[in-house]
């Protein structure tokens, strides 16, 4: 077997090799611990039958370990710099493939087509960079693409939201609008001391698996983030009042809202942070026929 990227000492001798810079604008903080590295792809449950998306190979610590441990790796990397490094340090990989490209801009949906033809098993694995996390993962997750899951890290204090269960303070429409689509829980508390350069926040790894079916059966999808949204716009108002401040203006908006309320079984004192998923799918429901 080939010696892991992921040493401090091996790590060390790459960047200064190719004169590599850090750039905190791409959220670049390399792991260099490999028993991290093998823990977060344990949490993947790769086959070597799997196929492997990461976002931000950087010089490719994760990426050997995914390529060792499925049966193809496609990551996506936005900074031309990294590339001739990656080709030095994934040639002994030959099940790795790196596409010069921002995440946000791909065409995933497609790259699974072309990549992973007749593989039926493919995870999003990946160290994210931490200024873009949320829209990286709710965008793969609005395209319903054909994945099992995703095992990321991220800052903690975002793994928290996205993991946050009704009635605490982390709860909000991201918690809503990730648990929607998957089944998301924290896997890990990660220390800082496993980066170069360290990191400023706190880190964790989250473990979403897509829902084969919605937890709710909606009228319109779109229409749902919209009332989870307006519902948190003011985190101490009462679901009543942030609700009449942030839907249109029409003849008879607040008795309109408080009969959605009632038919909901929800009390209008309540706030969003107190209400569960089937609840805020009752709510739209009920708000749809006035202010879609
Ligand atoms: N996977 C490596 C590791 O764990 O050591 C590097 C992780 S580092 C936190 C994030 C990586 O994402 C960097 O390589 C950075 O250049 C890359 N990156 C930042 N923004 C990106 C984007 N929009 N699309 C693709 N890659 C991006």
């Amino acid at each position: 077997m080939h010696k892991d990227i992921a040493t401090p000492i091996r790590t060390k001798s790459i960047l200064e090799k190719y004169g590599f810079s850090f750039k905190k604008s791409l959220g670049q903080n390399f792991l260099i611990d490999t028993n991290i590295l093998n823990r977060i792809v344990d949490h993947a449950e790769l086959t070597e039958d799997s196929g492997a998306i990461e976002i931000g190979p950087g010089i490719g610590a994760l990426t050997e370990q995914l390529a060792r441990r499925s049966k193809k790796v496609v990551a996506f990397e936005i900074d031309q710099r990294l590339l001739p490094i990656l080709e030095e340090t994934l040639s002994p990989y030959p099940n790795s493939k790196v596409i010069h490209q921002d995440v946000l801009k791909a065409d995933v949906g497609q790259v699974i087509e072309t990549e992973f033809a007749g593989i039926d098993d493919v995870m999003v694995v990946a160290n994210l960079p931490y200024y873009v996390t949320t829209p990286i993962i709710m965008n793969l997750l609005e395209k319903k693409l054909p994945i099992r899951g995703f095992v990321v890290m991220l800052q903690k204090e975002v793994a928290d939201r996205i993991s946050a269960k009704p009635g605490t303070k982390d709860y909000g429409s991201l918690s809503i609008a990730v648990q929607y689509y998957t089944e998301a829980e924290t896997v890990m508390i990660v220390p800082k001391t496993v980066f170069v350069p360290q990191p400023n926040v706190e880190s964790a790894v989250i473990r979403l698996t897509v829902r084969k079916e919605p937890p709710v059966a909606l009228k319109d999808e779109g229409f749902f983030f919209q009332i989870t949204r307006a519902s948190f716009a003011q985190r101490r108002k009462t679901i009543l009042n942030n609700l009449t401040s942030q839907l249109p203006d029409g003849k008879a908006k607040k008795e309109q809202i408080l009969e959605a309320l009632q038919k909901a079984e929800i009390e209008p004192t309540r706030r969003g942070e107190t209400l569960t998923i089937e609840e805020f799918a009752k709510l739209s429901d009920e708000l749809y026929k006035d202010f879609k």
